[in-house]
């Protein structure tokens, strides 16, 4: 079976958006990844189809309802795999990375719920047990495009999307440090030379220069990465 993003949107057009181009595109016509895309507007049952409703106590912008949001949310359960993480994108959710990206190739799909306006009635984030996930600090209009940025990360993971099975090993991230630098043709660009030892032809040199940058390259953008990398290997 395909690997599946289920996603519960009121956009359902901005899916699969980007990721019908490119590598993921590829993989979602080979048949490696699937959408199943639910339209929380379909769950509302007034004849207006009213999703939202103002703020109990008061203040700006509008709350999703916890009677549409539950519909929608048990209609994608039920056709769900149980292992496939239930996530509501959101600012305060624990902060994804590469190793969550890893984990839910694992589950083989994820239902992900995209929120708008302010926010998401809280009643119904605690009755189905729906973990938060957030792309970063800082307040997106919508769920949508953290969910379209973390599918990218998962998919480029699943087995057959990628040309080469090492280029995602050796990358930023997956051993706790952030990549070399690359280099290409021409050798010499504005009188900048390409590090000699890249040209040396001799493996076992660049392997370890390539380690010794990439150990340089953490330390100095991001020291957070670098001391626990440093407590797990160094001592
Ligand atoms: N009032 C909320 C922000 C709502 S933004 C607050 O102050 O915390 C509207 C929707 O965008 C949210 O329901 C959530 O689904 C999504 N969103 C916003 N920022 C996000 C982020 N950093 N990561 C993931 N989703 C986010």
């Amino acid at each position: 079976m395909s690997w599946t993003a289920q996603i519960l949107t009121l956009y359902p057009d901005m899916f699969p958006g980007p990721l019908g181009g490119s590598l993921a595109g590829k993989a979602l016509e080979d048949g490696i990844w699937a959408t199943e895309i639910l339209d929380i507007r379909n769950f509302a049952r007034d004849k207006h189809r009213t999703v939202d409703d103002t703020p109990a106590g008061g203040g700006p912008g509008m709350v999703l309802r916890p009677d549409v949001v539950g519909a929608a949310i048990d209609a994608a359960r039920t056709k769900a795999e149980e292992t496939w993480p239930l996530v509501y994108l959101s600012p305060r959710g624990r902060r994804f990375d590469q190793a969550m990206a890893r984990e839910w190739v694992s589950c083989g799909g994820v239902t992900m719920l995209c929120g708008r306006f302010e926010g998401i009635d809280q009643r119904v984030l605690e009755a189905r047990a729906v973990q938060e996930v957030s792309l970063g600090d800082f307040i997106l209009s919508g769920g949508e495009v953290a969910a379209i940025a973390m599918l990218d990360a998962v998919i480029r993971l699943l087995p057959g999307v990628m040309g080469k099975h090492q280029s995602a090993e050796e990358e930023s991230f997956e051993r706790g440090l952030l990549e070399y630098p690359h280099y290409t043709r021409p050798q010499i660009w504005e009188g900048r030379e390409i590090p000699a030892v890249l040209n040396s032809g001799h493996h076992g040199k660049i392997a370890e220069w390539r380690h010794k940058k990439a150990e340089e390259v953490t330390r100095l953008c991001r020291p957070d990465l670098w001391s626990t990398y440093e407590r797990r290997h160094k001592t």
